[in-house]
């Protein structure tokens, strides 16, 4: 891949660059603040930039969608609220959905005028997510039919603020477990559905548990077909991929250079920091290693470009990002000290965001414990490992005892 701009996608940058100067995002508190924020990003043609045209996106090319990622990232603009909808359940819908589920749902989710979340996990059903037990039975009603669902989900993202959920649930208990599972759209506004928020080691509650008591979905609102909901679910192809490695690593690159910023105030036993050659040692790898993702994401934007599609060794770039990001904030954690530690009260010299960001009120402790997540959402690193082995480097299969009754057997 040619890893120059060419001059048309440098304009482009400098246009996107001057909305941003042009559109500080103001506070950023409420529900109703955050969905107007996305709204004007949406206007401004930076949400579902790779969306189709006739479901109200963009059909902008992948590198138009990197470099808007990228700027943003660049000035520590704040993402889209709807970020589920935006990056999975959408392009799902798109590829799958009947025509009026499209018309009704998806330029709705662009807007933030709903909000989504994904009805995936379960206490006993994570990993192995096809063993899940939440059951949906079609009932007769005397007003025709509906499916009737009964279970439980558990880290349910912005499960607190959701108006529609995409539920997987078993529609068919005597097939083999990846074959009777079926995909659902949930009004998350009923009686049978009852939300608890989950209180994270951030302070803040961004899951929820989610309890369906005869909750009901009438019969349009399945997507595909019944029993085709474990094939659906593995729709990860998102129209919205492009830039979105290339984001991450100038997010990383702006905390390395604020991080650089903040050293230079902080001693330890009267040495400043940036004077211990293991410190130096340690930054000098930093930054390598986000250089490798940089190079990561290149080669997945030049695989989009040419109209192909990250498959399998996508694992190797979640993996190495997921776990890096966990390593490099306990670096930060061990430069900073205590400093790294208060969540309020830091001298504006020592904080995570320098004037020149805004919007965002993380800190070094926020993004320490936040790190955990990532290698645990969206398939553990030790799932990663095990697709990479299977599917990447085509190692043996691990032993699994429901092999044999699955298709995949
Ligand atoms: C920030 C965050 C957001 C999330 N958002 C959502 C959401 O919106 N909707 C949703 O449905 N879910 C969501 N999840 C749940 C997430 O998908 C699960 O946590 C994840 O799939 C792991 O499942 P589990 O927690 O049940 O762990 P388990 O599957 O019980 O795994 C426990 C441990 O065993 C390991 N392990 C499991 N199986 C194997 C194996 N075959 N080989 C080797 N090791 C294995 C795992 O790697 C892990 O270390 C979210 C999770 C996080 C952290």
């Amino acid at each position: 891949m040619d890893l120059n701009y060419s001059v048309e996608d440098e304009r482009f940058r400098e246009k996107v660059s001057r909305w941003i100067t042009d559109h500080p995002a103001g506070p950023l508190n409420t529900l109703e603040q955050k969905k107007a924020w996305q709204r004007t990003l949406y206007d401004a043609g930076f949400v579902g930039m790779g969306w189709p045209h006739e479901y109200g996106g963009q059909d902008a090319r992948p590198m138009e969608q990197a470099i808007v990622a990228e700027e943003m990232a660049r000035s520590d603009v704040p993402g889209a609220i709807n970020s589920l909808a935006l990056g999975l359940i959408g392009p799902t819908l798109i590829v799958h959905g009947t025509e009026d589920q499209k018309q009704r749902y998806v330029k709705r989710m662009l807007t933030a005028e709903d909000i989504w979340c994904q009805l995936y996990s379960e206490p006993d059903s994570g990993s192995d997510l096809a063993s899940l037990k939440t059951r949906a039975v079609l009932e007769a009603f005397q007003d025709g039919n509906r499916w009737v669902v009964n279970g439980q989900k558990v880290w349910t993202s912005l499960g607190p603020i959701a108006d529609y959920g995409v539920l997987l649930a078993r529609t068919n208990p005597d097939l083999p477990k990846h074959q009777g599972i079926s995909y659902f759209i949930l009004d998350m506004h009923q009686p049978g559905v009852e939300v608890r928020p989950l209180k994270q080691i951030t302070g803040s509650s961004e899951f929820a548990e989610v309890f369906f008591n005869n909750a009901v979905v009438p019969p349009e609102n399945i997507i595909g077909q019944e029993g085709q909901g474990w094939e659906l679910a593995q729709t990860t192809l998102g129209f919205e991929r492009g830039g979105s490695l290339l984001a991450r690593v100038t997010r990383h690159q702006a905390n390395l250079r604020r991080l650089f910023e903040v050293t230079q105030h902080v001693s330890r036993d009267s040495v400043p920091v940036l004077e211990d050659p293991v410190a130096r040692q340690k930054l000098g790898r930093m930054v390598v290693e986000v250089e490798v993702l940089r190079y990561a994401g290149f080669r997945i934007l030049g695989k989009l470009e040419q109209g192909k599609r990250p498959g399998s060794e996508s694992s190797i770039d979640k993996l190495y990002y997921s776990e890096m990001d966990k390593r490099h904030q306990e670096l930060m954690q061990d430069l900073l000290g205590p400093y790294g530690q208060l969540e309020r009260g830091l001298p504006s010299e020592l904080s995570l965001n320098s004037s020149t960001l805004r919007g965002d009120d993380s800190t070094w402790a926020y993004n320490f414990l936040w790190s955990r997540a990532g290698t645990i959402y969206a398939g553990s690193s030790e799932i990663q490992k095990n697709i990479i082995g299977e599917r990447v480097l085509r190692l043996p299969r691990e032993p699994r005892a429901d092999r044999a009754a699955t298709r995949e057997g």
